[in-house]
């Protein structure tokens, strides 16, 4: 077996341990379009990438993969690069604020689904919406009809202990329960995508449905 496939059965036997229906997203930006290719060979669906200009070469250097995969984007997204990348992906994990969403609403030619992300953690460094304005922010992204709010994603600081980390991905959930029980057309909200490499287990008990997964799947390839 290959180093590669030994890492992602590891990272499958523990989804499927504790959260059997959460999928995993392969986060690429630290490779390239062959060991894309050989994921999708071993049967991963999902690439995360967080730069437009390496999403669109990877995409364009795997075309023939294009019906069985799906690009999600996950970095900070500039409002200049909008244009370039939104109609190119089939989610955004990174609706981090209103500019963006207006933008988006501009150069979507179709509806594109999207993960707010949310700054639980309140580090200054982290993008996202403040948890005690999210609800009032929804609301006022029913205005963007190209825009349907599939989850919640956020990211944790690097260096939170365990206790801290349950209780960011907690209190993601809390909000994304709030939110789905309203019922909005246009914001199901019935997704959480939290959990990196080094966190993922706990997100995964806390009721993550997508981590995203870099540095654990590509150690030693
Ligand atoms: C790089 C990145 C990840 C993956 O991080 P690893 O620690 O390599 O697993 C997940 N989410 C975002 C937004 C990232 O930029």
């Amino acid at each position: 077996m290959t180093q590669l496939s030994e890492n992602l059965n590891k990272i499958k036997k523990s989804i499927d341990q504790i959260n059997p229906k959460a999928k995993l997203l392969a986060v690429t930006k630290s490779v390239d379009a062959s060991t894309i290719k050989a994921l999708a060979e071993l049967g991963v669906i999902a690439f995360g990438e967080n730069r437009s200009d390496a999403l669109l070469e990877k995409q364009a250097a795997l075309s023939s993969l294009e019906k069985t995969i799906e690009w999600h984007f996950i970095g900070r997204l500039q409002t200049r690069q909008v244009r370039t990348i939104i109609n190119q992906i089939d989610y955004l994990h990174s609706l981090d604020r209103l500019s963006l969403a207006k933008e988006i609403q501009k150069r979507a030619d179709h509806e594109i689904k999207c993960f707010v992300q949310v700054n639980v953690s309140g580090e200054e460094s982290k993008a996202g919406f403040k948890p005690e304005e999210l609800i009032d922010q929804i609301h006022v992204l029913s205005q963007f009809d190209k825009i349907k709010i599939v989850g919640l994603m956020t990211m944790a600081p690097y260096e939170a202990t365990d206790d801290a980390l349950h209780q960011i991905f907690k209190t993601l959930k809390e909000l994304q329960m709030t939110i789905s029980q309203q019922n909005l057309a246009y914001a199901p909200c019935h997704e959480l995508s939290m959990g990196m490499s080094h966190d993922y287990p706990i997100a995964l008990s806390e009721g993550a449905t997508i981590v995203r997964i870099g540095t654990a799947l590509f150690e030693g390839i």
